[in-house]
Order: C-alpha cells, then sequence, then structure tokens
C-alpha cells in the first residue's frame, strides 16, 4: 500500500509499504480521507517526531475491511472516525478516562502509523466512532477529531446559554467552535482574525469577524457588549497578542480558555497580568478532547450531530489532494503560497 511517511525533518515522502494485516483486537480501515492539522506542517518542516519512519496523519475517517478477532465481523463495512490517541490506561489521569493526559501514550498518525495512506491498523474497535447516516460522508467524518477539540473548547468555557463569546482565530477550530457555541445557545458570538481572507471566509458562514488589522477590537467588542467585555473568550491564536486580547476584552469574572498552541516568547504584559488578578478571572487549559463514556463522549455526540445533521463542517475543506500531491499540498501550506481552511488528502480522488 502507499503511505506519506515522514523519515526525519523534512524527508516526507510517498512509500511503497506492505499492508498490515490485523491480528486479535486490532481492525484494518481503509482511510477515506485524513485531515492536514495545523500541526503536523511543523511536525514535517521544524520538528520532526519520536519514531521513523512514520505514516503521519491523526485527523482520519475510513471503512473497516478486515479484522483480526472473527467476533468483530459485524464492523466489516461500517465507517468510521478514528479517535487517535492509545493510552496507556494505567497512569492517574488515564484512570479517571482523561485519556488525553495520558503520562505514556502511543498516538496513531505521530508515534505509529496514522491516516495518510491507504490503510491503517487501528488497535481496536474502541478507537472507532461509527457514523450511521449514509449522507455524511468519509471527508466529513474526518473532520470529528477538530470539531471534538472545539467542542472541548466551549465546554472548557463553561458557556452557558444567553452569554457572550468571542473566538480569537478565525481558522477551522475557530469556526467550528463558533458553531458549537450557537449549538450551546451562546448570545453574540463573535469571531476576529488578522487575515482578510480567513475572517471574509468566515463572515460567508454567517458569523460577525472583526479584523484586528483594521480595528481596536477590544474597543469593538466593548461596544458590542454593552461595556461589560465578553463573558467568555477563547484564545486560539497562541501569540502575545491573543492573550493580552482575551484578557483585555473578557468582562469582571470572565472565563479565558486557552487553546492555541503557542508560539515563541508568549508574554502577558504588566498590566495586563494586573488585570487577570484584578478582574478575578478564570484562566483554563485546553488539550485535545475528552473520549470517557461519562460524563459524555465528545467523540460520539460529535458523530451524532454530524448524523443528525445539526451540525456541518464539509464547506470549511477548501483544499484536497491524493497521497501523490500530498507533498506538495505540504509545501504549499508551509510556504504559504496559498491560504488554507481545511486540507485533507481524500482517497476517493487516487481512485480515478
Ligand atoms: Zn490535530
Ligand atoms: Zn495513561
Amino acid at each position: 500500500m502507499k503511505a506519506m511517511r515522514l523519515h526525519a525533518v523534512n524527508d516526507f515522502r510517498l512509500d511503497e509499504i506492505e499492508k498490515p494485516v490485523p491480528r486479535g483486537e486490532e481492525i484494518l480501515v481503509k482511510i477515506g480521507a485524513c485531515g492536514i492539522c495545523g500541526s503536523d506542517i511543523p511536525r514535517v518542516f521544524e520538528l520532526g517526531t519520536r519514531v521513523y519512519p512514520v505514516a503521519l496523519g491523526h485527523e482520519f475517517s475510513g471503512t473497516v475491511v478486515e479484522v483480526g478477532d472473527e467476533k468483530n465481523r459485524d464492523l466489516i463495512g461500517k465507517r468510521a472516525a478514528v479517535f487517535p490517541l492509545i493510552p496507556c490506561r494505567q497512569c492517574p489521569p488515564c484512570k479517571i478516562g482523561s485519556y488525553c493526559q495520558c503520562e505514556n501514550y502511543d498516538y496513531l498518525g505521530s508515534r505509529s502509523n496514522g491516516g495518510f495512506a491507504e490503510y491503517c491498523l487501528v488497535p481496536s474497535r474502541w478507537h472507532l466512532v461509527f457514523s450511521e447516516n449514509p449522507d455524511v460522508d468519509l471527508e466529513e467524518l474526518c473532520m470529528v477529531e477538530p470539531i471534538c477539540v472545539a467542542q472541548h473548547a466551549i465546554r472548557r468555557g463553561d458557556l452557558h446559554a444567553g452569554e457572550n463569546i468571542v473566538i480569537l482565530g478565525a481558522g477551522p477550530i475557530g469556526i467550528l467552535t463558533a458553531r458549537w457555541a450557537r449549538i450551546f445557545g451562546a448570545g453574540q458570538v463573535i469571531l476576529t482574525d488578522i487575515d482578510e481572507v480567513k475572517a471574509e471566509f468566515a463572515r460567508e458562514r454567517g458569523f460577525t469577524v472583526i479584523n484586528s488589522m483594521k480595528e481596536d477590537c477590544v474597543a469593538r467588542i466593548h461596544e458590542m457588549t454593552g461595556g461589560r467585555g465578553a463573558d467568555v473568550v477563547i484564545e486560539g491564536t497562541g501569540t502575545s497578542s491573543g492573550i493580552n486580547t482575551a484578557i483585555e476584552c473578557v468582562r469582571v469574572g470572565g472565563r479565558v480558555v486557552m487553546l492555541g498552541n503557542p508560539h515563541k516568547d508568549t508574554t502577558i504584559a504588566l498590566n495586563n497580568h494586573s488585570l487577570l488578578l484584578r478582574k478575578e478571572l478564570v484562566l483554563s487549559g485546553v488539550w485535545n478532547s475528552y473520549y470517557e463514556e461519562f460524563p459524555i463522549n465528545e467523540w460520539k455526540y460529535t458523530v451524532h450531530m454530524l448524523d443528525t445533521g445539526r451540525l456541518q463542517a464539509a464547506d470549511l475543506i477548501t483544499h484536497r489532494s491524493g497521497l501523490d500531491d500530498l507533498g506538495h499540498l505540504f509545501e504549499q501550506i508551509h510556504s504559504r503560497e496559498i491560504t488554507i481552511c481545511k486540507a485533507v488528502y481524500s482517497a476517493r480522488l487516487d481512485e480515478k
């Protein structure tokens, strides 16, 4: 089978490798689609990974084609989103179901082979969240991972019906967070971005977006919230300006959710450090999503919302490629030759 594997930093290429055979609990999934995550770009060009060579891609969906154990025969032909984290199940966070905080995890698409391939060997059926609606295609199902991150950010922000929310960063996670905010009953939903193309893309999807290069977004947000400030701010940029803006535009006693991966040397200005205390803000971090059954499996809820047509995500896919052109697509994103919302590897482009 074909697989896009990282061999070293900057050495990402299409290989022909042995198609894996599932044994025991293992399940072989034929990949339908796999999203390019914001984290995949630095992984390929700057940071690398722990294991080489490895097929990258952790945001993927596919169809069950082979099972190791006869008892899982019923799964063949089913379509699913794949939860890529393999928890140790031994450490304290795992014991309370906080698998994304596992101290000794494995991960499909960074430490083990993932979704930028024709097939992926998944450790067990536990990782699969099945869609029951044939109209939800595999491209949309590959969006489940980022949709769950967005949903988790809203939960971490403890958003209540009627509250105003500001989301800094109008990329795919920002727009998905805005969609969840509406589902959770937000009052005003306000996005910001510094890139007019991204701002306009989110506006076309019905959201209010402030271009913070053109306007003073703190002043605008205060104006739009009757001078109070936002109840919840989701910081999705990981930059100094994002963190400082969040502290300035949130209300007294409000909640700031730290979602964006940190950029180099992010700092909080002295007066904003003081404001964080004076306003008695609540700061919450977000790391991935929540997959245990209690109180709620965010993945199953996401697929349920897609299956019942109450949430859309496929319209955020702006770029697609087959495996042959995937390296080129990565380069175009890295060099900023193209502006994307979501770019995906779509297996149907290889089948033609
Ligand atoms: Zn990701
Ligand atoms: Zn663990």
